[in-house]
């Protein structure tokens, strides 16, 4: 083998790994020259960005996008691009809640995760053109349009839906699979979890997550959304039970959740913050919290810029125990 491939592979292992992938198995034989390895963030570093992988990361909640909300879980167009625009210009970076149960956050140093979650499989939300394109006007729409203007701002988002998802449309779940959004479980009936039995509760969760997956043939569906925000009497049998299993179970309210390396963290219990500006109950919404989140005292989660290590300033509270292993503390 020439120098110059044995240094191509050595680059190619490189950029596999810097994206986060398992760097391929070395090869057989002579060895290709070693490429430095992706660098790790220092202390300095995570304290030149204020690093904060234990802080608290904003689930957004939505249900419907219309010109007419009639509640404060409906908001308008323009509000919700507004709400967009605001995350973009403050540096939040959408993930899906799967990846932030998961830990997977692969974020630039000095940005901020964020949870797009909308409820219920409304029309307004997605809905697909004969062509097969999202509708104007939807939120899904909407948020592409607000990624082609600000680059960084990942389109994806996490939809919690019950049977005949979105007017029906039996193409809309595969094209938001196909486009690396989430499809979570939000049960077939919108059943209230509390008030079933414990045979009928794990019951309808089972009978959501069966629908999603015969509606996406190989989709597996990892979180699930308490319709209601009602939690079964025991509550794990909202993560697990006969036919699903879960790294996250959502809420309703009322509050930031806490980063999946802090010891406060649940993941029966995540908690979510309504998408709302002012008026009634506006403590507990979005356009409230993203202000405390932003603000000095806001205990907000931001990137170190290396996926592989959870900084965190030693003024905090410790990383628990799961992410010990891998944490910087300065
Ligand atoms: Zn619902």
């Amino acid at each position: 083998m020439s120098s110059f491939l044995r240094l191509g592979a050595g680059l190619a292992a490189l950029l596999v790994t810097a994206c986060g992938a398992p760097a391929p198995a070395a090869p057989a034989g002579p060895q290709p020259i070693r490429a430095p390895s992706p660098s790790r963030v220092t202390a300095e570093a995570a304290e030149r960005v204020g690093a904060d992988e234990l802080g608290r990361v904003p689930i957004l909640m939505y249900h419907r996008i219309v010109a007419e909300p009639r509640s404060v879980y409906d908001r308008g167009p323009a509000d919700f691009r507004a709400e967009l625009e605001r995350l973009a210009a403050e540096d939040y970076i959408p993930v899906t809640t799967s990846d932030l149960v998961t830990g997977k956050l692969d974020l630039p140093a000095g940005t901020h995760p964020v949870v797009l979650t909308f409820d219920d499989g409304d029309p307004s939300v997605f809905a697909l053109t004969p062509e097969g394109e999202p509708a104007p006007g939807t939120a899904v729409r909407i948020l592409l349009d607000v990624a082609v203007a600000h680059p960084r701002f990942r389109p994806v988002a996490s939809f919690y839906v019950n049977e005949n998802p979105f007017g029906g449309d039996e193409r809309a779940l595969r094209w938001l699979s196909e486009h690396h959004f989430e499809i979570g479980n939000h049960t077939a009936q919108h059943t209230n979890l509390r008030r079933a039995g414990e045979s009928a509760a794990t019951a309808a969760i089972a009978e959501g997550d069966a629908l999603i997956r015969r509606a996406v043939p190989g989709y597996q569906p990892a979180t699930l959304a308490l319709p209601y925000g009602a939690r079964p009497r025991r509550g794990e049998l909202a993560l697990r039970g006969p036919g699903y299993s879960y790294g996250g179970v959502l809420l309703v309210g009322a509050g930031p959740a806490p980063s999946p390396c802090s010891p406060e963290f649940d993941p029966a219990a995540i908690p979510r913050i309504r998408s709302q500006g002012a008026g009634k109950e506006a403590e507990y919404g979005s356009a409230h919290w993203l202000d405390e989140l932003g603000s000095a005292a806001g205990r907000r989660y931001t990137a170190d810029g290396d996926p592989a290590t959870v900084s965190y300033p030693r003024s905090g509270p410790e990383p628990a125990p799961s992410c010990a292993s891998v944490s910087l503390a300065y």
